[in-house]
């Protein structure tokens, strides 16, 4: 599927939910999702608000908070939390199922794609538990902060080595 015909089904998906849910099909809640069906990566509630802002539309944090929670239900938006950062979204386009890798350190998030794990995820069961998708979050030192980690640790290591040296001098 093309972008636009993504787009397309998302826009009439959410149109579907708004009238079930009789609510009110504002411009405001379908420019936010036009936005967020343009962007690839996660955003958080005011990196979203900013880009609005920055294509002219002003609207407010709430509005983009309360848009975001109506298509986190109506599944075309997934929150996400990592860790202790602030919540993140993201579409889903049913295409894209993908995992995380998780940075403790810096809380950089990498996205990973891994057919193999998910052909064993929805091959599990639990009993007459029926589960819709599975999302992996997968905590651990990215190879940055690995790297600084590594040589902030051989710098002490000097700086040791440098005292004791001029000591003994
Ligand atoms: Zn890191
Ligand atoms: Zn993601």
């Amino acid at each position: 599927m093309s972008d636009d015909k993504v787009k397309t089904a998302a826009m009439a998906a959410f149109t579907k939910y708004l009238t079930q849910h009789k609510l009110r099909k504002t411009p405001e809640r379908y420019a936010i999702l036009d936005k967020v069906f343009d962007l690839n990566d996660h955003f958080t509630v005011e990196s979203l608000h900013a880009a609005l802002h920055a294509e002219g539309y002003h609207v407010s944090c709430t509005t983009v908070y309360n848009t975001l929670e109506h298509l986190t239900e109506a599944t075309l938006v997934r929150r996400r939390t990592f860790g202790r950062q602030p919540a993140q979204y993201e579409k889903i386009t049913g295409l894209t199922n993908h995992h995380h890798l998780v940075c403790t350190s810096c809380g950089k998030v990498r996205e990973i794609k891994d057919s193999a794990l998910d052909s064993t995820l929805s091959s599990l069961r639990f009993g007459t538990f029926r589960p819709a998708y599975t999302d992996l979050y997968i905590y651990g030192v990215c190879s940055r902060c690995s790297k600084k980690k590594r040589t902030s640790a051989d710098k002490t290591t000097k700086t040791i080595k440098n005292t004791v040296n001029k000591q003994h001098k």
